[in-house]
């Protein structure tokens, strides 16, 4: 018997069960008995480098060799923490941004959450309060983030959540417009391609017009790029596939390909000016590993990875390449994909799930009828045709 309680499982149906993997390498993992797998979800959308990555195994040893971590509260800092900042800055689609370390993509969330609210307070516009976010949206576990999620199940049973956050259909730019006329709308919060809830793009023309209802009513645009931060979609950020500029975004998973757990809100000059050169005072918020110095060091590692390697430009040729196979998969009900990014909808998925993992591929169900597809950037094309014939095979088993 397990003792381990896992995330977002059944017990009862787990405990004694588990599927325990031992190695990976690339886009394959191997679990304890010697059976290969393809990651076909990148584990949980973050293993985009791939696995097994010795690079990124002795950045993190040798921090921890010298200092593994020291607080940054206050005016402490670490070295590796300084120069991520800076390197994520640089990179961000937003100029002149600041870097606030999380150790992961709900405290990125809750961050940014409570950011906003506290700007307009700072600035003397606390009727602003109200959170904007989409149906069908994950945005993590933290009280904010169960808040601003548009999943119901992943909100009942909890209870009162967050005040002051509003849902709109996903893809409906009118709805926005409908509430941000009222006046006290804080912020609007989504993902560039909601993720965990099905793995769906935006509609032509969304996000170019949220931002524009953004700038028109004076509303913060806060964009969740946990999932599509760090080359997912073929360009550094979902902001610069859709042409849009965010006023702060959160980031996690890929920022270190999941090697150690990190997160980090990206927050432009408008939301950072009160706090830093105002007279806004401190933000009284910050995590005990904010800023970690062998998580910021495994995070630059990473970096190196990406951009000697070129893996956002892979993501973008290899996205026609993925779409056009994903979608030719015969017995799915729909496929949606976004750079390497897709989302099969089936008419039985939990047998299919579990066929594939019988089969040697590893995915999940999104959005109660999706497989979710986000393998590592390292992907070969023969892979993804291993993945579409394994899933051909198991729709018909
Ligand atoms: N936001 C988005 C868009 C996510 O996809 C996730 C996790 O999948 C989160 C936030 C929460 O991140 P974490 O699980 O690291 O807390």
């Amino acid at each position: 018997m397990t003792r381990f309680w896992h995330p977002f499982a059944d017990m009862k149906a787990v405990a004694g069960r588990e599927l325990v993997f031992e190695r990976g390498e690339g886009a394959w993992v191997w679990d304890a008995e010697g059976r290969r797998y393809l990651d076909a979800a990148g584990s949980l959308w973050y293993a985009n480098v791939g696995h097994g990555r010795r690079e990124l195994a002795e950045a993190a040893a040798a921090q921890m060799a010298k200092l593994e971590a020291y607080s940054a509260y206050d005016v402490f800092a670490t070295a590796p923490a300084l120069e991520l900042a800076e390197r994520v800055s640089l990179l961000a689609p937003v100029d002149d941004a600041v870097v606030f370390f999380t150790a992961g993509g709900s405290e990125s969330v809750e961050t940014a959450a409570k950011l906003v609210r506290r700007y307009w307070t700072a600035v003397g516009r606390p009727e602003r309060h109200v959170i904007v976010a989409r149906e069908r949206a994950y945005h993590g576990v933290s009280g904010y983030g169960t808040s601003l999620g548009g999943i119901p199940p992943n909100r009942d049973g909890f209870g009162e959540l967050a005040p002051g956050i509003e849902h709109v259909p996903y893809d409906d730019v009118g709805a926005v417009a409908e509430v941000f006329a009222r006046g006290d709308v804080a912020a609007f919060l989504g993902e560039p391609v909601i993720g965990a809830g099905g793995v769906y793009p935006p509609p032509e023309g969304y996000w170019p017009a949220v931002a524009r209802l953004c700038r028109e009513h004076d509303v913060l645009l806060v964009l969740d790029e946990v999932i599509t931060g760090f080359g997912r979609l073929g360009a550094w950020f979902g902001a610069e596939r859709y042409g849009i500029e965010p006023d702060l975004f959160t980031v996690a998973k890929g920022i270190t390909s999941g090697y150690v757990p990190l997160g980090a809100v990206v927050v432009g000059p408008r939301v950072a000016e009160p706090f830093w050169r105002g007279d806004a005072g401190m933000f009284r918020h910050g995590h005990t590993y904010s800023g970690h110095a062998t998580a910021c060091a495994v995070a630059l590692a990473n970096l190196d990875v990406i951009e000697r390697e070129g893996l956002v430009q892979r993501v973008e040729e290899l996205e026609p390449v993925f779409a056009a196979k994903l979608r030719g998969i015969r017995g799915a009900r729909e496929v949606r994909t976004a750079g390497l990014l897709g989302g099969i909808e089936l008419d039985e998925p939990e047998r299919v799930v579990v066929r594939l993992r019988e089969l040697g591929v590893l995915t999940r169900i999104v959005g109660g009828h999706s497989l979710q597809v986000s393998p590592p950037f390292v992907i070969e094309p023969a892979d993804v045709d291993y993945l579409v014939e394994r899933v051909e095979q198991a729709i018909g088993a």
